[in-house]
């Protein structure tokens, strides 16, 4: 009996170290040896060949690339989407949002958008653009504000900011109430918070007495270089820098992704309800599809921004930081914990996009 003991406990050691799916699989079959206890061979035959099929799933865990990353509870990310209705001609924008929506529409993804009101009021297209922005509603997305001209807070007065935060919340805030919808969420511009710990408590306060509540993200990364580097080479009917710049964004994202699956572990002792920005482009209308694959490749399910947010780590005290972050790097600042870097985009796209800039 001390022989089956000492298996039996060999068993759930190793088990603890694997996927629910595969531990439950494993539990069954222990409570099966526990059934025929009294049969003192037959446990030994069970539990050898528990052992053995513990054997064969290690070997299967190392050999497919991915599963040894599956986490013990099903993963879940809430897309975002920044900078709506996004930059350009009203014909560029109109058939990028169809095609991006149209996506998100097929693959059941839901998302949130924000927008800068800015992008509305050019060439005297309010109406065509506010209908963009209609798409995104009539598809049964949300909408958050992002401020009018998306000037970050390390830039402006606190005055100046208030005044872009209350003006770019007009229109998106009309369409919403027109459908019986309130406007609900903020996203503050480049992830700023506010310079100083006394512009940030301003504005959250400021943020409350407006009815906000702030969307954070967990998953920040820079796609917005990405897709600056392929709207340029697609202007220019460059099609091998887009092909290039399109073979190193998901994976460059799905190296983000893991990064930030390890923190949440590291930090919370479990993988959060994740929340991912991205922006309303011309790469991710391309190429959204290959971003949602990569991530149900990891075992994701896509949730709203308000079931993400019913993750009790989105009520942990965030620090002030000066910088652009992930709330998860802001929650283990605020515990006096180290930065950890993030894996960085390849050399060629920051080459590319610095000298877009020049
Ligand atoms: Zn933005």
């Amino acid at each position: 009996m001390a022989a089956f003991s000492a298996e039996l406990m060999y068993a759930i050691r190793t088990l603890r170290r694997y996927p629910a799916f595969l531990r439950t699989a494993a539990v069954v079959t222990l409570k099966d040896i526990g059934r025929h206890r009294k049969h003192s061979n037959r446990i030994s035959f069970a539990v050898m060949s528990t052992r053995a099929s513990i054997s064969v799933i290690l070997v299967v865990l190392t050999l497919v690339p991915g599963i040894t990353q599956a986490p013990t509870a099903p993963r879940m990310v809430a897309f975002t989407f920044d900078d709506l209705p996004g930059g350009g001609g009203l014909l560029s924008l109109q058939q990028m949002t169809a095609k991006l929506l149209k996506t998100l529409t097929a693959e059941q993804v839901p998302a949130t958008g924000f927008v800068n009101e800015a992008n509305l009021f050019t060439n005297g297209e309010i109406e065509a653009r506010a209908l963009l922005l209609d798409a995104w509603l009539d598809a049964g997305f949300d909408l958050g504000n992002h401020t009018y001209s998306h000037r970050g807070a390390d830039s402006v007065a606190f005055e100046t900011y208030k005044a872009d935060l209350i003006k770019g919340e007009v229109v998106t805030r009309r369409l919403l109430e027109a459908r019986g919808r309130r406007l609900r969420y903020f996203r503050h511009p480049s992830l700023r918070t506010g310079p100083t710990a006394e512009y940030k408590t301003a504005l959250d306060a400021l943020l409350a007495e407006r009815g906000y509540r702030v969307a954070p993200v967990t998953i920040d990364h820079n796609d917005f270089m990405f897709a600056e580097v392929y709207a340029r080479a697609r202007a220019a009917s460059d099609g091998e820098t887009m092909e290039r710049v399109v073979r190193a964004y998901v994976p460059y994202l799905e190296s983000v992704v893991v990064h930030f699956e390890s923190l949440s572990r590291q930090f919370l002792g479990y993988e959060l309800k994740q929340t991912f920005i991205l922006h309303a482009n011309q790469l991710n209308a391309d190429h959204v599809g290959d971003v949602i694959r990569m991530l149900r490749n990891r075992g994701y399910a896509f949730i709203t921004l308000d079931a993400a947010l019913e993750d009790p780590a989105y009520q942990l005290p965030d620090m002030h930081v000066p910088r652009g972050l992930s709330w998860l790097h802001r929650w283990m600042l605020a515990k006096g914990l180290p930065m950890q870097p993030e894996p960085s985009e390849p050399m060629f796209i920051r080459e590319l996009f610095t000298t877009a800039r020049r």
